[in-house]
């Protein structure tokens, strides 16, 4: 699935990262544009587009990546606090259409996001 998907070749080995976290469904890897001093992102294995069309059967999936997050921030380190990022759609500022969570750190989060 997903033939042209930068994070499909990723999950599948075809492009080289730094698997900071792997499970048997997401791994996670830095950003390559990072937003703050650590910015990871968490994506599953399998395609899925975006939060929007995520379907009933990929819940547990969800709550996987989650906690996953929970665990990588943990792992690197980021015990003042973190943000997760899933943005959605054109209006979300979505430019990668294969799920993924940003988990941000290292620094104080502004509010609300501009
Ligand atoms: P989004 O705007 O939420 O779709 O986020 C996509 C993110 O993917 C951006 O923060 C990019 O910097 C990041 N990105 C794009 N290409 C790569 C890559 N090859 N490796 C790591 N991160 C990437
Ligand atoms: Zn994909």
């Amino acid at each position: 699935m997903g033939n042209d998907c930068l994070f499909c070749k990723i999950a599948e080995g075809k492009i080289p990262a730094n698997r900071v976290y792997e499970d048997e469904v997401c791994l996670a890897f830095p950003d390559i544009n990072p937003q703050a001093p650590t910015h990871v992102l968490v994506i599953p294995k399998v395609h899925v587009s975006s939060l929007a069309t995520a379907e009933d059967g990929h819940t547990e999936l969800l709550g996987k990546m989650l906690a996953a997050a929970a665990e990588i921030a943990q792992r690197l380190g980021l015990e003042r606090g973190y943000r997760v990022v899933v943005n959605t759609g054109n209006d979300g500022g979505q430019t990668v259409h294969h799920l993924h969570l940003h988990v941000l750190g290292g620094r104080p989060m502004s509010w609300p996001p501009g």
